[in-house]
Protein backbone atom coordinates (compact mmCIF):
# COMPACT_ATOMS: atom_id res chain seq x y z
CA UNK A 1 0.00 0.00 0.00
CA UNK A 2 1.25 3.73 -0.86
CA UNK A 3 0.99 6.34 1.87
CA UNK A 4 0.19 9.69 1.01
CA UNK A 5 2.95 11.55 2.48
CA UNK A 6 3.81 15.66 2.60
CA UNK A 7 6.05 16.94 4.05
CA UNK A 8 6.77 20.51 5.83
CA UNK A 9 2.89 20.68 5.84
CA UNK A 10 0.81 24.33 7.64
CA UNK A 11 -0.92 22.39 10.81
CA UNK A 12 -3.23 25.34 10.96
CA UNK A 13 -6.00 24.34 9.38
CA UNK A 14 -5.43 21.02 11.60
CA UNK A 15 -6.17 22.34 14.87
CA UNK A 16 -9.46 24.26 15.73
CA UNK A 17 -7.40 26.92 17.42
CA UNK A 18 -5.80 27.55 14.59
CA UNK A 19 -2.50 28.73 15.52
CA UNK A 20 0.27 28.53 13.11
CA UNK A 21 2.66 25.39 13.39
CA UNK A 22 4.14 22.98 10.91
CA UNK A 23 5.20 19.70 10.80
CA UNK A 24 8.03 17.67 9.12
CA UNK A 25 5.81 15.12 7.52
CA UNK A 26 1.82 14.26 7.43
CA UNK A 27 0.64 11.13 6.33
CA UNK A 28 -3.00 10.65 5.67
CA UNK A 29 -4.18 7.60 6.95
CA UNK A 30 -7.30 6.15 4.83
CA UNK A 31 -7.04 2.52 5.77
CA UNK A 32 -5.74 0.60 8.84
CA UNK A 33 -2.69 -1.12 7.28
CA UNK A 34 -1.41 2.42 6.73
CA UNK A 35 -0.89 2.79 10.33
CA UNK A 36 2.06 0.38 11.12
CA UNK A 37 3.29 1.53 7.80
CA UNK A 38 3.74 5.10 8.71
CA UNK A 39 5.11 4.29 12.35
CA UNK A 40 7.49 2.19 10.06
CA UNK A 41 8.17 5.69 7.73
CA UNK A 42 8.49 7.27 11.39
CA UNK A 43 11.04 5.01 12.87
CA UNK A 44 13.54 4.95 9.79
CA UNK A 45 14.08 8.34 10.08
CA UNK A 46 14.19 8.17 13.75
CA UNK A 47 11.30 10.50 14.42
CA UNK A 48 8.22 10.94 16.64
CA UNK A 49 5.12 10.19 15.69
CA UNK A 50 1.98 12.32 16.72
CA UNK A 51 -1.53 11.21 15.62
CA UNK A 52 -4.25 13.64 15.26
CA UNK A 53 -7.95 13.52 14.51
CA UNK A 54 -9.23 17.19 14.04
CA UNK A 55 -7.35 19.11 16.56
CA UNK A 56 -9.89 20.22 18.58
CA UNK A 57 -7.96 19.04 21.74
CA UNK A 58 -4.37 20.24 20.78
CA UNK A 59 -2.29 22.87 21.26
CA UNK A 60 0.81 23.11 18.94
CA UNK A 61 2.83 25.20 20.81
CA UNK A 62 5.56 25.09 17.88
CA UNK A 63 6.43 23.39 15.03
CA UNK A 64 6.55 19.45 15.39
CA UNK A 65 9.51 17.81 13.97
CA UNK A 66 8.05 14.80 13.45
CA UNK A 67 5.63 12.81 11.90
CA UNK A 68 1.52 13.60 12.18
CA UNK A 69 -0.92 10.75 11.46
CA UNK A 70 -4.02 11.76 10.14
CA UNK A 71 -6.69 9.80 11.18
CA UNK A 72 -9.48 10.08 8.21
CA UNK A 73 -10.51 6.43 8.10
CA UNK A 74 -14.43 5.96 7.58
CA UNK A 75 -17.28 3.28 8.15
CA UNK A 76 -19.87 2.53 10.39
CA UNK A 77 -20.97 -1.16 11.20
CA UNK A 78 -23.63 -2.60 13.46
CA UNK A 79 -22.78 -6.31 14.08
CA UNK A 80 -25.92 -7.17 16.59
CA UNK A 81 -28.95 -5.70 16.19
CA UNK A 82 -32.38 -5.88 18.33
CA UNK A 83 -32.60 -3.58 21.58
CA UNK A 84 -28.56 -3.75 21.77
CA UNK A 85 -26.41 -2.49 19.22
CA UNK A 86 -22.87 -2.88 18.99
CA UNK A 87 -21.84 -0.65 16.57
CA UNK A 88 -17.71 -0.70 15.19
CA UNK A 89 -16.75 3.15 13.85
CA UNK A 90 -13.66 4.24 12.54
CA UNK A 91 -11.78 6.19 13.85
CA UNK A 92 -11.46 8.69 11.48
CA UNK A 93 -15.49 9.76 11.11
CA UNK A 94 -16.35 12.85 12.75
CA UNK A 95 -18.07 12.01 16.04
CA UNK A 96 -20.99 14.25 15.95
CA UNK A 97 -21.84 13.25 12.44
CA UNK A 98 -22.13 9.68 14.02
CA UNK A 99 -24.56 11.35 17.32
CA UNK A 100 -26.99 12.07 13.91
CA UNK A 101 -26.65 8.84 12.59
CA UNK A 102 -26.99 6.90 15.70
CA UNK A 103 -29.61 8.83 16.37
CA UNK A 104 -31.17 7.89 13.07
CA UNK A 105 -31.25 4.45 13.39
CA UNK A 106 -33.32 5.07 16.44
CA UNK A 107 -30.04 4.15 18.96
CA UNK A 108 -30.00 5.88 22.24
CA UNK A 109 -27.06 6.52 24.37
CA UNK A 110 -24.75 9.47 22.85
CA UNK A 111 -27.53 11.77 22.51
CA UNK A 112 -25.89 14.24 25.04
CA UNK A 113 -22.76 14.00 23.86
CA UNK A 114 -23.96 15.34 20.05
CA UNK A 115 -21.33 18.46 18.92
CA UNK A 116 -18.27 17.60 20.59
CA UNK A 117 -16.05 18.33 18.25
CA UNK A 118 -13.81 16.10 16.96
CA UNK A 119 -12.67 12.75 15.61
CA UNK A 120 -14.71 9.42 17.03
CA UNK A 121 -10.79 7.83 17.75
CA UNK A 122 -9.78 10.67 19.78
CA UNK A 123 -13.18 9.98 21.92
CA UNK A 124 -11.66 7.44 24.69
CA UNK A 125 -8.45 9.65 24.97
CA UNK A 126 -10.38 11.93 27.42
CA UNK A 127 -13.54 9.98 27.49
CA UNK A 128 -14.94 12.75 26.31
CA UNK A 129 -18.73 13.87 28.10
CA UNK A 130 -20.91 16.75 28.95
CA UNK A 131 -24.35 17.18 30.23
CA UNK A 132 -23.85 14.06 32.51
CA UNK A 133 -22.86 11.40 30.18
CA UNK A 134 -19.10 10.67 29.67
CA UNK A 135 -18.46 8.06 26.56
CA UNK A 136 -17.23 5.26 29.38
CA UNK A 137 -21.44 4.86 29.73
CA UNK A 138 -21.47 3.32 26.44
CA UNK A 139 -18.08 2.45 25.32
CA UNK A 140 -17.64 -1.79 24.59
CA UNK A 141 -13.92 -1.54 23.73
CA UNK A 142 -11.61 -0.31 21.08
CA UNK A 143 -9.16 -2.08 18.40
CA UNK A 144 -5.71 -0.44 17.72
CA UNK A 145 -2.33 -0.68 17.05
CA UNK A 146 -0.16 -1.12 19.90
CA UNK A 147 3.14 -0.22 18.66
CA UNK A 148 5.20 -1.78 21.96
CA UNK A 149 3.90 -4.97 20.39
CA UNK A 150 4.04 -3.99 16.92
CA UNK A 151 0.65 -5.94 17.13
CA UNK A 152 -3.50 -4.90 16.51
CA UNK A 153 -4.81 -5.21 20.01
CA UNK A 154 -8.48 -4.97 21.11
CA UNK A 155 -8.86 -3.07 24.82
CA UNK A 156 -12.22 -3.93 26.51
CA UNK A 157 -13.67 -0.88 27.99
CA UNK A 158 -12.30 -1.47 31.53
CA UNK A 159 -8.67 -1.89 29.76
CA UNK A 160 -8.77 1.63 28.48
CA UNK A 161 -9.34 2.98 32.30
CA UNK A 162 -11.51 5.53 31.83
CA UNK A 163 -11.98 8.45 34.05
CA UNK A 164 -12.71 12.06 34.36
CA UNK A 165 -11.09 13.57 30.96
CA UNK A 166 -8.98 10.62 31.27
CA UNK A 167 -8.01 6.86 30.42
CA UNK A 168 -5.00 4.85 29.83
CA UNK A 169 -4.12 6.19 26.41
CA UNK A 170 -3.04 10.03 28.81
CA UNK A 171 -0.71 7.80 30.92
CA UNK A 172 1.21 4.11 30.04
CA UNK A 173 -0.50 3.99 26.43
CA UNK A 174 0.63 7.84 25.87
CA UNK A 175 2.27 7.33 22.33
CA UNK A 176 1.79 3.84 22.50
CA UNK A 177 -1.62 3.01 20.66
CA UNK A 178 -3.16 4.25 17.97
CA UNK A 179 -7.36 3.70 18.39
CA UNK A 180 -8.47 2.79 14.50
CA UNK A 181 -12.01 1.89 15.50
CA UNK A 182 -14.27 2.22 18.50
CA UNK A 183 -16.85 -0.13 19.38
CA UNK A 184 -20.07 1.29 21.35
CA UNK A 185 -22.91 -0.83 23.15
CA UNK A 186 -26.33 1.51 22.25
CA UNK A 187 -29.40 0.64 22.77
CA UNK A 188 -33.03 1.38 21.50
CA UNK A 189 -34.73 1.28 24.83
CA UNK A 190 -32.77 3.45 27.37
CA UNK A 191 -33.52 6.01 29.39
CA UNK A 192 -32.88 9.59 28.49
CA UNK A 193 -30.13 10.87 31.18
CA UNK A 194 -31.51 14.38 31.86
CA UNK A 195 -30.07 15.08 35.44
CA UNK A 196 -27.79 18.00 34.11
CA UNK A 197 -29.27 21.05 35.34
CA UNK A 198 -28.45 23.57 32.51
CA UNK A 199 -30.43 20.24 30.23
CA UNK A 200 -33.28 19.37 32.80
CA UNK A 201 -33.51 23.53 32.69
CA UNK A 202 -34.11 23.76 29.10
CA UNK A 203 -36.03 20.89 28.63
CA UNK A 204 -38.52 22.53 31.11
CA UNK A 205 -38.67 25.76 29.78
CA UNK A 206 -39.17 24.21 26.41
CA UNK A 207 -42.66 22.34 27.83
CA UNK A 208 -41.09 18.98 27.29
CA UNK A 209 -41.68 15.83 29.98
CA UNK A 210 -40.16 13.04 28.89
CA UNK A 211 -37.56 13.61 26.40
CA UNK A 212 -36.67 11.11 23.92
CA UNK A 213 -32.89 10.92 22.55
CA UNK A 214 -33.78 13.08 19.90
CA UNK A 215 -35.03 15.75 21.74
CA UNK A 216 -32.18 15.32 24.16
CA UNK A 217 -29.86 15.99 21.27
CA UNK A 218 -31.37 19.02 20.12
CA UNK A 219 -31.82 20.38 23.15
CA UNK A 220 -27.74 20.03 24.34
CA UNK A 221 -27.38 21.68 20.39
CA UNK A 222 -29.43 24.47 21.33
CA UNK A 223 -27.95 25.31 24.58
CA UNK A 224 -24.09 24.33 23.05
CA UNK A 225 -24.92 26.54 20.21
CA UNK A 226 -26.12 29.50 22.60
CA UNK A 227 -22.63 29.29 25.14
CA UNK A 228 -20.05 27.73 23.07
CA UNK A 229 -18.47 29.35 20.05
CA UNK A 230 -18.23 27.20 16.71
CA UNK A 231 -14.52 26.90 15.67
CA UNK A 232 -15.31 27.37 12.30
CA UNK A 233 -16.17 30.94 13.00
CA UNK A 234 -14.09 31.47 16.50
CA UNK A 235 -11.08 29.51 16.66
CA UNK A 236 -11.12 27.52 19.72
CA UNK A 237 -10.07 24.61 21.55
CA UNK A 238 -12.92 24.26 24.05
CA UNK A 239 -12.50 24.06 28.04
CA UNK A 240 -8.96 25.17 28.23
CA UNK A 241 -8.35 23.59 31.59
CA UNK A 242 -9.95 20.59 33.67
CA UNK A 243 -12.29 21.07 36.56
CA UNK A 244 -10.04 20.89 39.90
CA UNK A 245 -11.10 18.29 42.46
CA UNK A 246 -10.19 19.37 46.13
CA UNK A 247 -10.46 18.25 49.31
CA UNK A 248 -13.19 19.20 51.44
CA UNK A 249 -10.83 21.31 53.93
CA UNK A 250 -9.68 23.19 51.18
CA UNK A 251 -13.26 23.81 50.01
CA UNK A 252 -14.56 25.11 53.35
CA UNK A 253 -12.08 27.39 53.55
CA UNK A 254 -13.04 29.01 49.81
CA UNK A 255 -16.57 28.98 50.84
CA UNK A 256 -15.79 31.00 53.66
CA UNK A 257 -14.37 33.35 51.14
CA UNK A 258 -16.52 33.21 48.32
CA UNK A 259 -20.01 32.01 49.74
CA UNK A 260 -20.73 31.92 45.68
CA UNK A 261 -18.12 29.33 44.81
CA UNK A 262 -19.51 26.91 42.21
CA UNK A 263 -18.67 23.56 43.67
CA UNK A 264 -20.40 19.67 43.29
CA UNK A 265 -19.48 17.28 46.14
CA UNK A 266 -18.07 13.55 44.79
CA UNK A 267 -18.90 9.84 46.18
CA UNK A 268 -15.31 10.53 47.20
CA UNK A 269 -15.81 13.39 50.39
CA UNK A 270 -13.81 15.59 47.31
CA UNK A 271 -15.34 18.84 45.30
CA UNK A 272 -15.16 19.36 42.05
CA UNK A 273 -14.99 23.32 41.45
CA UNK A 274 -16.13 25.14 38.01
CA UNK A 275 -13.13 25.93 36.61
CA UNK A 276 -15.22 28.61 34.42
CA UNK A 277 -16.30 30.44 37.64
CA UNK A 278 -12.54 30.68 39.21
CA UNK A 279 -11.07 32.25 35.98
CA UNK A 280 -14.36 34.58 36.05
CA UNK A 281 -13.95 35.28 39.44
CA UNK A 282 -10.38 36.37 38.36
CA UNK A 283 -11.32 38.29 35.96
CA UNK A 284 -10.42 36.29 32.70
CA UNK A 285 -13.84 36.26 30.91
CA UNK A 286 -13.72 38.17 28.20
CA UNK A 287 -10.04 39.00 28.43
CA UNK A 288 -7.20 38.56 25.90
CA UNK A 289 -3.68 39.41 26.21
CA UNK A 290 -1.27 38.76 23.26
CA UNK A 291 -3.88 37.92 20.59
CA UNK A 292 -6.03 34.94 22.53
CA UNK A 293 -8.09 35.10 25.72
CA UNK A 294 -11.47 33.52 27.06
CA UNK A 295 -14.48 33.58 25.47
CA UNK A 296 -17.14 36.43 26.64
CA UNK A 297 -19.93 33.93 27.47
CA UNK A 298 -17.87 30.98 29.06
CA UNK A 299 -14.62 31.73 30.78
CA UNK A 300 -13.03 28.37 30.15
CA UNK A 301 -13.40 28.68 26.83
CA UNK A 302 -9.38 29.61 24.72
CA UNK A 303 -10.54 31.56 21.76
CA UNK A 304 -8.00 32.88 19.40
CA UNK A 305 -9.72 35.81 17.63
CA UNK A 306 -6.31 37.58 16.87
CA UNK A 307 -4.01 34.80 14.88
CA UNK A 308 -2.05 33.80 18.22
CA UNK A 309 0.94 31.71 18.46
CA UNK A 310 0.96 28.19 20.35
CA UNK A 311 3.41 30.27 22.68
CA UNK A 312 1.45 33.05 23.29
CA UNK A 313 -1.38 30.57 24.69
CA UNK A 314 0.80 28.86 26.51
CA UNK A 315 2.18 32.38 27.72
CA UNK A 316 -1.18 32.79 28.69
CA UNK A 317 -2.06 29.80 30.18
CA UNK A 318 0.78 30.52 32.57
CA UNK A 319 0.03 33.84 33.70
CA UNK A 320 -3.94 32.97 34.30
CA UNK A 321 -2.35 29.56 35.87
CA UNK A 322 -0.69 31.67 38.09
CA UNK A 323 -3.29 34.09 38.80
CA UNK A 324 -5.54 31.13 40.18
CA UNK A 325 -2.91 29.74 42.46
CA UNK A 326 -2.71 33.34 44.17
CA UNK A 327 -6.51 33.66 44.42
CA UNK A 328 -7.46 30.17 45.13
CA UNK A 329 -4.49 28.30 45.77
CA UNK A 330 -5.28 26.05 43.70
CA UNK A 331 -2.95 24.62 40.22
CA UNK A 332 -5.03 24.77 37.35
CA UNK A 333 -4.21 21.52 34.64
CA UNK A 334 -4.68 22.06 30.94
CA UNK A 335 -7.31 20.31 29.46
CA UNK A 336 -5.65 19.52 25.64
CA UNK A 337 -3.05 17.92 24.68
CA UNK A 338 0.61 20.51 24.43
CA UNK A 339 3.01 19.58 21.62
P1 LIG B 1 -7.32 15.75 18.49
O1 LIG B 1 -7.40 17.11 19.08
O2 LIG B 1 -6.86 15.63 17.09
O3 LIG B 1 -6.40 14.85 19.43
C1 LIG B 1 -6.54 14.89 20.83
C2 LIG B 1 -5.60 13.86 21.46
O4 LIG B 1 -6.04 12.55 21.12
C3 LIG B 1 -4.18 13.95 20.92
O5 LIG B 1 -3.30 13.68 21.99
C4 LIG B 1 -4.10 12.88 19.87
O6 LIG B 1 -2.80 12.35 19.70
C5 LIG B 1 -5.02 11.83 20.45
N1 LIG B 1 -5.68 11.02 19.40
C6 LIG B 1 -6.56 11.47 18.48
N2 LIG B 1 -6.99 10.46 17.72
C7 LIG B 1 -6.36 9.33 18.15
C8 LIG B 1 -6.38 7.98 17.76
N3 LIG B 1 -7.14 7.56 16.75
N4 LIG B 1 -5.58 7.10 18.42
C9 LIG B 1 -4.78 7.53 19.43
N5 LIG B 1 -4.72 8.80 19.85
C10 LIG B 1 -5.51 9.71 19.22
N6 LIG B 1 -14.48 17.49 25.02
C11 LIG B 1 -15.34 16.87 25.87
O7 LIG B 1 -14.97 15.87 26.50
N7 LIG B 1 -16.60 17.34 26.05
C12 LIG B 1 -17.07 18.41 25.40
O8 LIG B 1 -18.21 18.79 25.57
C13 LIG B 1 -16.19 19.09 24.51
N8 LIG B 1 -16.59 20.20 23.85
C14 LIG B 1 -15.73 20.86 23.04
C15 LIG B 1 -16.16 22.03 22.41
C16 LIG B 1 -15.30 22.74 21.59
C17 LIG B 1 -15.78 23.98 20.92
C18 LIG B 1 -13.98 22.26 21.36
C19 LIG B 1 -13.05 22.97 20.44
C20 LIG B 1 -13.54 21.10 21.99
C21 LIG B 1 -14.40 20.39 22.85
N9 LIG B 1 -14.01 19.23 23.51
C22 LIG B 1 -14.87 18.58 24.34
C23 LIG B 1 -12.66 18.68 23.29
C24 LIG B 1 -12.58 17.80 22.02
O9 LIG B 1 -13.67 18.01 21.19
C25 LIG B 1 -12.49 16.31 22.35
O10 LIG B 1 -11.41 16.04 23.18
C26 LIG B 1 -12.36 15.46 21.08
O11 LIG B 1 -12.50 14.10 21.42
C27 LIG B 1 -11.04 15.66 20.34
O12 LIG B 1 -11.13 15.02 19.08
P2 LIG B 1 -10.07 15.35 17.94
O13 LIG B 1 -10.28 14.37 16.84
O14 LIG B 1 -10.15 16.76 17.57
O15 LIG B 1 -8.71 15.02 18.67
P1 LIG C 1 -21.94 24.47 32.61
O1 LIG C 1 -23.18 23.72 32.31
O2 LIG C 1 -21.98 25.95 32.73
O3 LIG C 1 -21.27 23.88 33.92
C1 LIG C 1 -20.02 24.38 34.38
C2 LIG C 1 -19.23 23.25 34.98
O4 LIG C 1 -19.95 22.73 36.08
C3 LIG C 1 -19.04 22.12 34.01
O5 LIG C 1 -17.67 22.02 33.76
C4 LIG C 1 -19.62 20.90 34.68
O6 LIG C 1 -18.70 19.85 34.84
C5 LIG C 1 -19.98 21.33 36.05
N1 LIG C 1 -21.33 20.82 36.37
C6 LIG C 1 -22.50 21.36 36.01
N2 LIG C 1 -23.51 20.64 36.53
C7 LIG C 1 -22.97 19.61 37.20
C8 LIG C 1 -23.49 18.53 37.95
N3 LIG C 1 -24.80 18.38 38.14
N4 LIG C 1 -22.64 17.67 38.50
C9 LIG C 1 -21.33 17.82 38.34
N5 LIG C 1 -20.76 18.82 37.64
C10 LIG C 1 -21.57 19.71 37.08
O7 LIG C 1 -20.80 24.08 31.54
P2 LIG C 1 -20.61 24.44 30.01
O8 LIG C 1 -19.28 25.05 29.85
O9 LIG C 1 -21.80 25.11 29.43
O10 LIG C 1 -20.50 22.98 29.38
C11 LIG C 1 -21.60 22.12 29.34
C12 LIG C 1 -21.12 20.70 29.22
O11 LIG C 1 -20.33 20.55 28.04
C13 LIG C 1 -20.23 20.27 30.38
O12 LIG C 1 -20.51 18.93 30.66
C14 LIG C 1 -18.83 20.43 29.84
O13 LIG C 1 -17.93 19.50 30.40
C15 LIG C 1 -19.03 20.14 28.36
N6 LIG C 1 -18.05 20.89 27.56
C16 LIG C 1 -16.76 20.46 27.56
C17 LIG C 1 -15.80 21.12 26.81
C18 LIG C 1 -14.38 20.60 26.73
O14 LIG C 1 -13.63 21.10 25.91
N7 LIG C 1 -14.02 19.64 27.54
C19 LIG C 1 -16.14 22.27 26.11
C20 LIG C 1 -17.45 22.69 26.17
C21 LIG C 1 -18.41 22.01 26.91
P3 LIG C 1 -18.39 18.74 33.70
O15 LIG C 1 -17.44 19.43 32.80
O16 LIG C 1 -17.78 17.66 34.50
O17 LIG C 1 -19.68 18.36 33.05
Amino acid sequence: MTLSIADNVSLREYNTLAVPASARYLVRISSDPQVPEALAFAQQRGLPVMVLGQGSNVVFSGDYNGVVLLMQTSGISVSAAGEQALVDVAAGENWHQLVCWSLQQGYAGIENLALIPGTVGAAPIQNIGAYGVELCSVLDSVYGWHSDSAAWQRLSSAECQLGYRDSIFKHALKDRFVITSVRLRLTTTSQSNTQYETLSRYLQEQGIANPGPVQVAEAVMAIRRSRLPDPDTLANAGSFFKNPVVPASHYRTLLSQYPDLVSYPLADGTFKLAAGWLLERAGWKGRQLGGCGFHAQQALVLVNPGGASGADVMALAETVKNDISQMFGITLEIEPRVY
